[in-house]
């Protein structure tokens, strides 16, 4: 049976914020609400390091950790039992979802929660646009809210939109239940952490925290070899063009992205100005 996780990786994680902004986006979430929340170690924000300036007596560090925080999707999770009305209840898929129309706003879901991972609308939401953003229909007053893992696009097929736009590729989405999925291998091959594994809920997003970690892009040969299908930047001979001229420019190589040379991985423009 398929049973959605996540996996987030610390060492990639730039703090951007694009996965917070884009779940705004993409879910309609109001003005001053968070279904994602990137939390900081090392200073209030991400681009404060507790270090301090050497001459204020500060170590002048500069180190920070960047800490994506939101529903984990609890396999025990706390909310569904305490909900009165069933509002709160797990997907056959393992994505702990709200029936808006049954919430009676009681907020014991909030009470239980605990990674404060649900929100609440005191007052009317507001939006910004008005009409609101992103296909998912805005929330009432007096209901609990909260991460889905973007059901709506899971049903299509598609990967939540916070993974999609993370620019450092440190969010990985997939079947936990699946051995060959792309989580299934990090969990299974790396050291993960889940937050306040203690409470006994089972969290389906796992943290990669500790050292650099292998797998990844630039990474040891160790991890290349082990994860080599799940590794965008494979050094196979076949992803870089033998000559140039001789480049299949229909991209026809593969699911690896490509590199030319010995030049950097290519990046997309954003935004391109077109001709002047
Ligand atoms: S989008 Fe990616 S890099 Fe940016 S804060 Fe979120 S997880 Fe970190
Ligand atoms: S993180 Fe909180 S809201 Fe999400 S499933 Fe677990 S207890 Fe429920």
């Amino acid at each position: 049976m398929t049973n959605y996780g996540l996996v987030i990786d610390q060492e990639r994680c730039i703090g951007c914020q694009a996965c917070a902004v884009s779940c705004k986006q993409e879910n309609n979430v109001p003005m001053g609400q968070f279904w994602n929340r990137v939390l900081t170690k090392g200073g209030d924000k991400m681009d404060t390091p507790s270090g301090g300036y050497p001459e204020d007596g500060g170590s002048g560090s500069l180190d920070m950790q960047y800490q994506p925080t939101a529903c984990q999707h609890c396999e025990n999770a706390p909310c569904v039992k305490v909900c009165p009305v069933n509002a709160t209840y797990t997907r056959d898929d393992g994505i702990v979802e709200i029936d808006y129309d049954k919430c009676i706003g009681c907020r014991y879901c909030m009470a239980a929660c605990p990674y404060n991972a649900r929100v609440f609308n005191w007052d009317e939401p507001e939006h910004m646009p008005e009409e609101g953003t992103g296909d998912v229909a805005a929330r009432p007053q007096g209901v609990v809210e909260k991460c889905t893992f973007c059901s709506h696009r899971v049903d299509e097929g598609l990967d939540p939109a916070c993974v999609v736009n993370c620019p450092a590729d440190a969010r990985i989405f997939g079947d936990l239940d699946d051995e060959g999925s792309t989580v299934s291998k990090y969990i299974n091959e790396y050291e993960t952490d889940q937050l306040l594994e203690d409470r006994g809920t089972n969290p389906k997003t796992h943290y990669i925290s500790g050292e650099m970690s292998p797998g990844r892009p630039q990474t040891s040969d160790k991890m290349e070899s082990e994860l080599d299908d799940v590794s965008p930047w494979s050094d196979g001979a076949e992803d870089v063009p033998a000559e140039a001229g001789e480049s299949d420019s229909s991209g026809s190589g593969g699911s690896h992205h490509s590199i030319e040379g010995d030049a950097a991985p290519h990046v997309p423009a954003v935004g391109s100005g077109g001709d002047d």
